[in-house]
């Protein structure tokens, strides 16, 4: 079969396996252009697969050596489907880290479940003893809890919020409103993406007494620039991550019996396949890339994991704003950034959009998401 993309809105339907494998050795290159680091050698990541989870996965195997176990929620490939991006990213690591003698192991089921968490349970002890670092990275649309399913949406709280967006199907600027959430909403999204499950994951794997002495764990947040908001930090997610932020601060009073700690980690803007969903926010971050580059202050999410884990992490204390959250969103709202991406919105139009916006750095970045867009990969060739 020749696969090729297709993509409907923000999401591509297909992967490509040789691409996927090419993505995450690019990642491993670049961790590996440093020497190793002290650190955490066993470690368990919640939402191992895409995104900052993969990348936290690779930074911390090849920077410090360390075995992992993973969970993700992944599809196979059928006779009629290709695998999702995740799936085959993973069985491209797992073979590379096995290659270079890091022990790495994944659990592919829903991570809100019971049963994930005694199964990660019994890897860990059959295979770690403890881990010394837990990772929380998921972005999942929905969280079943008993007979209840919450759905998390993307929506303002109070009022409706009309404002420009880059139109993913056309390219070209659009204009679109958020609608209010309602109380219900709010409260589900919180369900989905607050601190919930990662305090059971936490609680769960005191109780099984697998945490070594001096655990950290990490959730990642984002907050973003006034100019988003309504429909970030002011809107439904920034509820649930405010929620998070509240966790953090309950766990690491849980976790002091052993000495532990919970952080946030509050990382930049990027395009990963969660952050494509949210509207307003593909034209934000296509604004904000032409600013960072030409400033040569850009990351992506391996450049943004390798500070964190290479250099923010391996410093004591570890360095964090006055409410304890680790920023590596630093570059991203530094005045200088923030003030040219102000202009830029204000300025853009549709005769000047592709000045400002960085447009085919988006669409390169989402493409080499799901594995395409590598030059030196044979796309025509059959895959299997
Ligand atoms: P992503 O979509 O790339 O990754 C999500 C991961 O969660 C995948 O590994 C997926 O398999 C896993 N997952 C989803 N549902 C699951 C389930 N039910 N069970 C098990 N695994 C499941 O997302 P991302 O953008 O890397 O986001 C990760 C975290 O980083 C989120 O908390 C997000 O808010 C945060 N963050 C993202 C950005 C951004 O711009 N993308 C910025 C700052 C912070």
């Amino acid at each position: 079969m020749v696969i090729e993309p297709k993509v409907r809105g923000f999401i591509c339907t297909t992967a490509h396996p040789d691409g996927c494998r090419e993505s995450v050795q690019r990642q491993i290159n670049y961790v590996k252009r440093h020497e190793r680091k002290e650190g955490p050698k066993r470690i368990l990541i919640i939402g191992s697969s895409t995104g900052y989870g993969l990348a936290s996965r690779i930074a911390t195997t090849y920077t410090y050596g360390a075995a992992t176990l993973g969970i993700m929620f992944e599809k196979e490939a059928t006779e009629r489907r290709t695998a999702t991006p995740g799936f085959y990213n993973t069985k491209a690591f797992e073979e590379q880290a096995k290659k270079d003698g890091f022990y790495a192991e994944t659990i592919n089921q829903d991570a809100f479940s019971d049963e994930t968490k005694v199964m990660a349970i019994q890897k860990i002890k059959e295979n770690l003893g403890q881990v010394d670092m837990v990772i929380y990275s998921l972005a999942a649309p929905r969280r079943t809890v008993g007979d209840v399913t919450y759905s998390s949406v993307l929506k303002t709280i109070g009022e409706p919020f009309t404002n420009r967006t880059l139109d993913l199907k056309t390219n070209e600027l659009s204009e679109v409103t958020i609608p209010a959430a309602t109380l219900e909403e709010i409260d589900a999204t919180v369900h989905v993406m607050g601190g919930e499950d990662w305090k059971l994951w936490m609680q769960e794997l005191m109780k099984a007494n697998v945490l070594a002495d001096g655990v950290i764990t990490i959730a990642y947040s984002y907050v973003g620039p006034k100019l988003t908001s309504p429909i970030y930090s002011e809107g439904t997610i920034g509820k649930a991550k405010q929620h998070l932020y509240e966790t953090s601060l309950e766990l690491s009073k849980e976790l002091s019996d052993i000495q532990g700690k919970a952080y946030i980690s509050v990382n930049k803007a990027l395009v990963t396949q969660a952050s494509a969903a949210i509207p307003i926010v593909p034209l934000y971050i296509s604004l904000l890339y032409q600013v960072m580059k030409k400033k040569g202050l850009h990351e992506g999410c391996i450049e943004q994991m390798d500070r964190l884990f290479a250099e923010r992490l391996t410093r004591n204390p570890i360095p964090t704003d006055e409410k304890g959250q680790i920023r590596m969103d630093d570059f991203e709202l530094s005045k200088e950034v923030q003030s040219e991406v102000e202009e830029a919105w204000n300025n853009v139009n549709a005769d000047n959009l592709h000045e400002y916006a960085d447009i085919k750095g988006y669409w390169e970045e989402f493409y080499h998401m799901f594995g395409f867009h590598y030059d030196n990969i044979d796309y025509s060739k059959d895959v299997k």
